[in-house]
């Protein structure tokens, strides 16, 4: 029996507000989800949040709340934004889970071989809670551009994994396509990131330096840290170990990380899960960052971030997730401005594809009393749009949509079913050829419709209902209706 598909997206830390970073996350996910359903599959769809940890302790004692407290509150903003973007997820996980700190206690247990004491002696920075190297830190000059803060020497207890017991076995994976990396650019990094093999990485702390996570099982004086409690995530919220089920999912056809994080997932975690005995997930896609206004970095200091909601509250859910699947490229970098934006809705979307919808719907009502006739197949050729999923370039998979869009537009320009409609008077074969042109329409727009159900489920709707039943009985409310919030002439000021 074929296996059930599993995707999973990284589980942000509750701490701040959700970003355009997770909502690029949940859509790529989502887009795949979709796409695999409408062709039949089962999949799990696996959101969540990683709730512990030293900033979330000292946010809460800010508040002046206990952390699960703190967590509780905060976790429903990331559940918000996952809902606004449309993401059909399955299941969605809070590292502060009872089952899931049980069974990561469990994780940690099974990894006993290839863990060991020691003393960690480096380069802290307090606001990333973690590490750095002397080549990190020389590169910026000892303060953590993130944070503004000098790096700090930290030496205490901790416990390592021997990741360096898997390297070669990784690299074998990763090289083998056992676990692909994607893109290949992204997968050539990594491979150059251990050349020289895995360091040990460290996987708790002394509890006085970090009082709010999972405790190492035998050991009270020392707390997980990070790694072992949040990746574990992606299996545990599967029953992993004691819900046979997890089986019937895993090993996850997709893991969706941000570049920044994927040295994470593609050397710890197969490390963890390497020393489980269970298997490597199937694929890491890699996504890049949406920048600003040509390749700026978003921050909140400069005053560019980009809300994800402000776009889904202006321009409607499916815009949003037009733009951020077709012009930020799935496996790399893409940049957003208001203009941009706006430019491809009122051009790509209004234009195109909205007006065709319109046209086709008034052309039917004009001269055929809404009656749509015989609708013959679309005749796209979707080997390209299949291949694009295939590849998990999903802006290729659009972009072949939007051909079929942009063609169409030209067909009926080309044949101008108003010029033939004029000749039914004086020419018999006037009406039976101007229902062929419009059935020919009908049909490639239901095509249209099915192609965009993983990008844009609400327009397809539309689309589909407008001309399934046979009849189209008033022209559709029309689809993304023109703006010029940030194109066009400036808004006037109005006179004191
Ligand atoms: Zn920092």
């Amino acid at each position: 029996m074929e296996k059930n598909l599993y995707i999973t997206t990284a589980i942000p830390y509750v701490n701040g507000k959700p970003h355009i970073g997770n909502a690029l996350d949940y859509l790529l996910a989502d887009i795949w989800a979709r796409y695999q359903r409408q062709n039949g599959r089962e999949v799990r769809f696996q959101v969540g949040t990683d709730e512990h940890g030293n900033k979330i302790a000292a946010k809460a004692a800010e508040a002046g709340i206990d952390p699960q407290t703190y967590t509780d509150q905060m976790y429903p903003n990331f559940q918000a934004l996952m809902q606004k973007v449309g993401a059909g997820y399955t299941d969605f996980i809070r590292t502060t889970d009872g089952h899931h700190k049980g069974a990561v206690q469990y994780i940690w247990q099974q990894l006993k071989p290839h863990i060991y004491k020691g003393t960690y002696q480096g380069w802290y920075c307090m606001g990333h809670e973690a590490f750095f190297t002397d080549k990190e830190v020389e590169e910026t000059a000892g303060t953590c551009p993130d944070h503004q803060t000098p790096y700090q020497q930290l030496s205490e207890d901790n416990y390592f994994l021997k990741t360096s017991d898997f390297s070669v076995r990784i690299r074998e994976a990763i090289e083998s396509g056992e676990m692909k990396i994607v893109p290949e650019f992204r997968k050539k990094e990594f491979l150059n990131l251990i050349k020289d093999g895995l360091p040990d990485v460290s996987i708790s702390r002394p509890r006085k330096s970090l009082t709010w996570g999972v405790s190492v099982p035998d050991d009270p004086n020392q707390v997980m840290y990070v790694w072992v409690d949040a990746l574990s995530n992606y299996l545990t919220v599967l029953g992993y170990p004691d819900k046979p089920e997890w089986q019937q999912f895993w090993p996850a056809d997709v893991q969706v990380v941000g570049k920044d994080i994927l040295r994470f997932h593609a050397g710890i975690w197969p490390a963890m899960l390497l020393g489980l005995g269970v298997a490597l997930p199937k694929t890491l896609l890699v996504h890049g960052f949406v920048t600003v206004g040509g390749g700026a970095k978003m921050s909140k200091s400069v005053g560019n971030v980009v809300d994800p909601n402000e776009v889904i509250d202006q321009y409607g859910l499916d815009a949003f997730r037009y733009y951020f699947s077709r012009h930020i490229p799935t496996q790399d970098d893409g940049d957003f401005t208001w203009e941009k934006f706006e430019t491809a809705y009122n051009t790509e979307l209004a234009n195109d594809l909205g007006n065709l919808v319109a046209r086709v719907a008034n052309m039917l009502i004009k001269y055929q009393a809404g009656v749509v006739g015989d609708v013959p197949l679309g005749e796209h050729d979707m080997r390209n749009y299949h291949a694009a999923f295939e590849r998990l370039e999903f802006n290729k998979a659009i972009d072949d949509v939007w051909l079929m869009v942009r063609s169409l537009n030209k067909y009926i320009d080309d044949v101008k079913p108003w010029e033939i409609a004029k000749r039914k008077d004086s020419d018999p074969d006037a009406e039976p050829h101007l229902s062929e042109v419009l059935g020919h329409c009908v049909g490639n727009l239901l095509q249209i419709a099915d192609l965009l159900v993983p990008f844009m489920p609400a327009t397809s709707g539309v689309i589909h209902t407008t001309f399934e039943s046979g009849v189209v009985a008033s022209a559709p409310n029309i689809l993304f209706p023109k703006m010029q919030q940030h194109t066009g002439k400036p808004t006037e000021v109005p006179a004191k």
